[in-house]
């Protein structure tokens, strides 16, 4: 158990979390990290199909719903969060927002952070949010950049799996084993019910990383994990 640490998870939009890496947050979380995820926007428009099939539904009623969710699914992974409500298709993040995340970063200090990939031709939102990250993550290290709080030092960033990996250029390049949390993750998933259809998706997607884990480390107890890009060298004093 270690409060003093913790990670920093910015999440395009409601659910982005939950699919892409529910399985770090709650690992993280039963560790005993500070998990923090900040949620950028709704997904009002672009990724809540089955609530506006719904008739007379409006737009705050959508938000509302998908933030209810949201927060019960931060909440079985055992992580905080922070909606922005900066739009969705566009996602907007004004100044206003830039200065917030730096605080956050300054306030969190986190051990690593993780976000969306630089490219996803489905959704331009999600490169929105991961240019976004690694921008205020360079601002929160600059002594000379205006927020309170202690300069950030040099968290790693991973970027999480995008739902078409291959058209978004994303390398798997670190397989975390998910297994003790898999069930956790997917009680956070079935918490999302606007969007049912990804809850067996997501499912076999772990299934299937896990067997790529086992065929890379030998470790035959591994059933289930996650993939994840890094965007900065890994810094050693050994290699493997
Ligand atoms: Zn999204």
């Amino acid at each position: 158990m270690d409060s003093s640490k913790s990670l920093l998870v910015v999440s395009a939009h409601a659910a982005d979390f939950v699919w892409r890496a529910g399985g770090a947050i709650a690992l993280y979380a039963q560790r005993g990290y500070r998990v923090r995820i900040l949620c950028l926007s709704y997904g009002e428009h672009g990724e809540s199909e089955r609530l506006w099939r719904q008739p007379g539904m409006t737009l705050d009623c959508v938000k509302t719903s998908r933030r209810a969710e949201s927060e019960r699914a931060a909440g079985i992974l055992g992580a905080e969060i922070r909606f922005f409500d900066c739009g969705d298709y566009p996602l907007r993040p004004t100044d206003q927002t830039v200065h917030d995340m730096v605080a956050e970063f300054r306030d969190l200090q986190p051990a690593c952070v993780l976000t969306h990939s630089f490219a996803d031709p489905y959704n331009f939102d999600h490169p929105e949010a991961a240019n976004l990250t690694l921008r205020t993550r360079v601002y929160a290290q600059a002594a000379g950049y205006p927020a309170d709080g202690k300069k950030l030092g040099a968290p790693p960033v991973f970027l999480f799996e995008p739902h078409q990996p291959e058209q978004c250029d994303f390398k798997p390049q670190v397989l975390l084993d998910i297994t003790p949390v898999f069930e956790v993750k997917r009680q956070a998933m079935e918490s999302m019910e606007a969007q049912e259809h990804l809850w067996e998706y997501y499912t076999e997607l772990a299934r299937r990383r896990g067997t790529q884990a086992v065929r890379n480390s030998g470790r035959k107890e591994i059933k289930y994990a996650e993939a994840f890009q890094r965007v900065y060298p890994q810094v050693a004093t050994e290699l493997g």
